[in-house]
């Protein structure tokens, strides 16, 4: 189809939509360390920067820039890249936010394309006929966990709105990284040997554990199938997916391992144009994810208690300021499982939740000496003279992974894009001779009907995917987010925090060991923060994890206002790779 036509079809079809405003094989949480020596240090750039977590997907969009190619032509080409090289994270069977910053409109925008429930989708699903909860492990790898991907149409529309190339052009090079084949690294390696039983159970078995062994680090990956079908998408454009002979196949394998998707799931899916949430933080202009991400605004709200409780007066590696994170997660964490969902069927207190005087009586909860055992969902409805219509409880069963990466062009557009299939390995079903994973998407649901991020057909479920564009004095200083299921928020929020309160360069901001806590007692944290300080913070009553992990992978872009030169860093959890152009 002629580029205008597909263009109309999208444009008219965004017309028609609302604009929003541990088990059987569990991966062990502790997936990766940190490796110093293969993520670089901070790059700079005069016309350009790329950062994402891989260094071909790196170059791919750095071509694209280097060839006269946008921030968004290079964030559409290193998504199919990525689809290559870190199947496991995300891809056409996934969904994510792109925000953008269109620097001669000076506006910022989100492509949703988050994965929406299915028409037979509906509260119970995730329930067994005693009505327990189905294990999680079990459910996030059956067909109904599946949701129906938006990346695609993601990719499409963007395009459509402000790119300057084709996507049978951009999806090339990862079709020719497919096809040649990529070494396999270590984050790659570990993800396999991790989910190797469940990719046993499904087409993937083959690709990724030839002869009954994983693929280890340094071997190679070919990935024909994904080759033709992007081949494909080139060729048909993206009704081959949507209604064509690869959604065929999708609905088919779905339906075939207990799920009941149809093909018109697939015809009728649409993303949205999202405004971003704004917030102020230390006088710079948040624009961040607002629901059906519960990122942006949780991770303002913490980012406000700290500010309340002066946190940033306490050294970085304190027994003070860790207790101060933990508890201010702790009271954020708990509004967000009880207000926070998708926004085309649930009103939700935003305005409340960041109301200075919300903000002030939730602030006075956190004792700096004592820790609050029995922490609870505030009203933030009373700050909008409301009253809670439905009330959800706290349910945090959220280990995946995902990936985040940052484009910023010659023109000063920006791109800030997280992207995901959910759990690493989506489902693990792949669809036969396709070669893509499925997400598990529909697991970030709640199980147990009956609060605001319950299962309904259509609708999206909550995601903590935080990609963020700072501003200072109406100009973009920074771009910052991160993986990690529900610890996304606490990765963004303390990179944020790092570089705003505490003035640390870019690298190391990222670089500062995080936590993550979302209700009392377990506390997850990364090497570095210090045994003494950690016994300490035992002694108050807080429960740290047995071993240290690594929490997300932050990929970010500081912008000197001044001369207008980018910095990117990225995160050594994985092979994180900044490049910066100069012509
Ligand atoms: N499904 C998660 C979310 O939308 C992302 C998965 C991850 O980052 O691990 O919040």
């Amino acid at each position: 189809m002629r580029r205008w036509k597909v263009c109309f079809a999208v444009a008219l079809s965004l017309l028609l939509i609302l604009v929003s405003a541990g088990g059987l094989f569990a991966a062990p949480v502790n997936s990766y360390h940190r490796d110093l020596s293969v993520s670089n240090g901070i790059e700079t750039g005069k016309t350009g920067m790329v950062v994402t977590a891989h260094p071909l997907a790196s170059k791919v969009g750095a071509d694209v820039l280097r060839k006269g190619g946008n921030a968004v032509d290079a964030a559409v080409a290193i998504q199919f890249a990525l689809n290559v090289v870190e199947p496991m994270m995300s891809g056409i069977g996934g969904g994510g936010f792109m925000m953008v910053y269109d620097a001669k409109k000076k506006k910022v925008s989100i492509v949703d394309s988050r994965e929406r429930a299915p028409m037979s989708a509906h509260p119970n699903m995730f329930l067994d006929e005693k009505g327990k909860e189905i294990p999680f492990d079990v459910r996030s790898h059956e067909g109904y966990a599946v949701g129906v991907p938006g990346t695609l149409k993601g990719l499409e529309v963007a395009l459509c709105q402000w790119g300057t190339r084709p996507l049978a052009e951009l999806i090339n090079p990862a079709i020719h990284l497919a096809e040649k084949g990529i070494k396999v690294n270590r984050v790659l390696a570990k993800s396999i040997a991790d989910n190797k039983e469940w990719l046993a159970q499904t087409s993937a078995r083959e690709l990724f554990i030839p002869h009954g062994q994983p693929l280890k680090e340094g071997e190679v990956l070919v990935q024909r199938d994904l080759a033709d079908t992007f081949r494909l998408i080139k060729a048909k454009g993206t009704d081959a997916f949507y209604q064509g002979e690869i959604g065929k196949a999708l609905v088919q394998e779905v339906n075939k391992r207990n799920g009941q998707m149809k093909l018109t799931d697939l015809r009728r899916y649409q993303v949205t144009m999202d405004q971003p949430l704004w917030g102020e933080i230390e006088g710079v202009q948040v624009a961040t994810m607002p629901p059906p991400s519960s990122g942006g605004v949780t991770a303002l709200y913490i980012l406000k208690l700290l500010e309340q409780v002066k946190a940033k007066e306490q050294d970085l590696r304190s027994k003070e300021k860790y207790h101060l994170f933990v508890e201010a997660m702790h009271l954020a964490y708990a509004d967000r499982g009880a207000y926070l969902g998708d926004p085309e069927f649930v009103e939700m207190p935003l305005k409340g939740m960041l109301d200075p005087r919300y903000i002030a009586e939730r602030a006075a909860l956190i004792d700096p000496d004592r820790v609050n055992t029995n922490v609870k969902p505030g009203n933030p409805w009373k700050y909008e003279d409301k009253s809670p219509a439905q009330v959800g409880a706290l349910q945090d069963n959220e280990n995946g992974q995902t990936t985040h990466f940052t484009v910023a062009d010659r023109w000063g557009n920006l791109v800030s894009y997280t992207t995901t299939i959910e759990q690493e390995f989506g489902t693990a079903i792949m669809v036969p001779g396709y070669g893509f994973f499925l997400n598990n998407e529909l697991t970030d649901f709640d199980a147990a009907p009956g609060g605001p991020n319950e299962v309904q057909p259509n609708k999206r479920p909550r995601s903590s995917m935080t990609p963020t564009i700072l501003f200072q004095n109406g100009k973009p200083l920074m771009t910052v987010g991160s993986p990690g299921g529900s610890t996304i928020i606490a990765s963004v929020y303390q990179v944020m925090f790092n570089k705003l309160s505490k003035g640390l360069d870019l690298k190391q901001a990222i670089e500062e060991p995080r936590i993550f806590s979302s209700q009392y007692p377990t506390v997850r944290w990364e090497e570095g923060v210090p045994d003494a300080v950690r016994a300490e913070l035992e002694q108050m009553g807080h429960r740290f994890a047995e071993e240290p992990e690594v929490i997300g992978n932050v990929n970010a872009i500081w912008i000197d206002q001044k001369t207008g030169t980018y910095y990117g860093a990225g995160d050594s959890s994985r092979d994180s790779t900044a490049i910066g152009l100069d012509k």
